[in-house]
């Protein structure tokens, strides 16, 4: 079992200030497999002052030496990145070639895009003849607190904590509890990368410690939080107090729009997209609407596609999709199961229980409903675990009708080959994403939903612009230098 306890703050590993530990449970096997520590008041206190006392000098340190300082971390990523996947199999659940081919990845896919994205700021620009003297400036908006989730942790990381160092804010992250080692290994990344002290900093700790002492911290001035929408509401009103700039990355429920004319491989694309993560992925494409002449077709190919799904431990190489997170997720992916079948829904693959074969470990069925009326709880709730709910349409109206109606609006999905009803979906469906087709998003394009999907715009250079503040400034002389 690893030992963690320390925080990372101001440049050094140092031990909290009261014991609390907090085990670290593999999902593949139900074992401890590592000992981290909560912190409290004082170690969170301690991390604030010390990003609050490295922000004059990075924010003036120039934008190329902060992005070859930030680029310096991906040196450490090659050099790690099997040690890096493992850590994330052993923690959350991913299969090993997943976490090293999908979830690890994300650090330096991320970090590329941003930096590139980063060499088109424009610092200080003027508004033009209509506004003589006028400038806006872009500034860092200070001190940051970074709260992250298990189900993508190093993705979330990235897309936090490469912008905020980037903009020239300075931070503190605070990971999940479930999944925080691949953060401390992060954190080894900044500082061999040369980061200066207290620029980043990381303190372990649950929501209502570490969580809500960032979120009411009054040197904190901007939360940047991805979990669950009811976090999400709980920081917004802590973080009301000191009116922070808060953006929220929060769950999702999103439809997937299968037409008639779809592509051969539409189905199977929808399923594996689907069951990936083992379903942990907040834009999962959780709702299949399916037209009806095609519907029995694609319910028996989706239930067949599901039933061929292995489940396996997170060590174990393959395709397989590893156990959910913890024993809390895997109760309530059960409930859901259980819901329904109780409200009507027709259960094709899946179904409640441990998989066959398996007596210990979070492991849930691959599942497939259909059936499934809009209303019913599995087609309103964020399940977050690999249950999948088909449901009919008989027009493109009534489909978009029900991808719409949910209180979530992150990203939805089309397969259509007809490209103009392609682009009128894009603009119809109600949500911060549209994929068309199997077509995921390209190279600095953000992460970002509206309603409960929360508004952040995480990415590119909008997701480095979250991090900034415009300036107005009147009178200033561009010829003076
Ligand atoms: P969670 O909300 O329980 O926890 C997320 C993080 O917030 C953890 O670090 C946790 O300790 C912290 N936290 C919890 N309560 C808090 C509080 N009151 N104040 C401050 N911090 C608090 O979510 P989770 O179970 O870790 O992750 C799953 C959820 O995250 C799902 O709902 C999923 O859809 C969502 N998610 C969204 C995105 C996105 O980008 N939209 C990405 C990944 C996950």
């Amino acid at each position: 079992m690893l030992t963690k306890r320390d925080f990372y703050i101001n440049g050094a590993w140092i031990a909290p200030a009261k014991p609390r530990d907090y085990q670290v449970i593999n999902p593949s096997n139900e074992e401890p497999c590592a000992v981290i520590s909560l912190g409290d008041q004082s170690d969170t206190d301690r991390a604030v002052a010390a990003a609050k006392a490295a922000l004059p000098a990075w924010r003036a340190t120039p934008p190329a030496e902060r992005a070859r300082l930030v680029a310096a971390i991906l040196d450490q990523y090659e050099a790690r990145k099997q040690e890096f996947a493992e850590v994330i199999a052993m923690e959350m659940g991913a299969p090993i070639d997943f976490a090293l081919e999908e979830q690890a990845p994300c650090l330096p896919w991320h970090t590329t895009n941003f930096l590139r994205a980063f060499e088109h700021i424009e610092w200080i620009r003027p508004l033009g003849d209509r506004a003589p003297g006028a400038a806006i400036a872009l500034e860092p908006i200070g001190v940051v607190g970074l709260i992250t989730p298990w189900n993508w942790p190093v993705n979330q990381i990235a897309l936090k904590a490469i912008p905020a160092m980037l903009a020239g804010c300075t931070c503190v992250l605070k990971p999940s509890e479930e999944a925080p080692l691949d953060a401390m290994m992060f954190a080894e990344f900044c500082h061999a990368a040369g980061i200066p002290a207290g620029v980043f900093n990381l303190v372990n700790g649950d929501g209502a410690g570490v969580g809500s002492q960032l979120s009411s911290h009054p040197d904190v001035e901007m939360i940047s939080f991805t979990g669950s929408t009811r976090a999400g509401r709980a920081i917004s009103k802590t973080a009301a107090e000191t009116l922070k700039r808060v953006t929220l990355e929060l769950g999702g429920k999103g439809a997937n729009l299968l037409f008639a004319d779809a592509r051969p491989d539409a189905v199977r694309w929808s399923v594996a997209r689907m069951m990936e993560n083992t379903g942990q992925s907040c834009n999962a494409p959780s709702r299949l609407l399916v037209e009806r002449p095609v519907y029995d077709r694609v319910v028996a190919e989706a239930a067949e596609l599901a039933n061929a799904i292995s489940v396996g431990p997170a060590d174990q190489p393959g395709p397989h999709i590893g156990p959910v997170v913890n024993k809390r997720q895997w109760d309530q992916i059960q409930a859901y199961i259980r819901k329904g079948i109780e409200e009507g829904a027709r259960l094709v693959a899946g179904g409640p229980d441990l998989p066959e074969g398996f007596n210990r470990g979070f492991y849930v069925k691959p599942t497939v409903f259909a059936d499934v009326k809009p209303g019913m709880t599995i087609e309103r709730e964020e399940i977050f675990g690999p249950v999948m709910a088909i449901i009919p349409f008989d027009s493109e109206e009534e489909a978009v009708a029900i991808a719409n109606d949910t209180p979530y609006g992150l990203t939805n999905y089309v397969q259509t080959e007809d490209q103009s009803r392609a682009n009128r979906l894009g603009r119809a469906l109600v949500s911060g994403m549209v994929e068309m087709n199997g077509k995921s998003r390209g190279a600095g394009v953000f992460f970002g939903g509206v309603k409960q999907s929360g508004r952040a715009r995480e990415g590119g250079i909008w997701g480095l612009e979250e991090f900034l503040e415009p300036k107005a400034i009147s009178g200033y002389d561009f010829s003076a230098g």
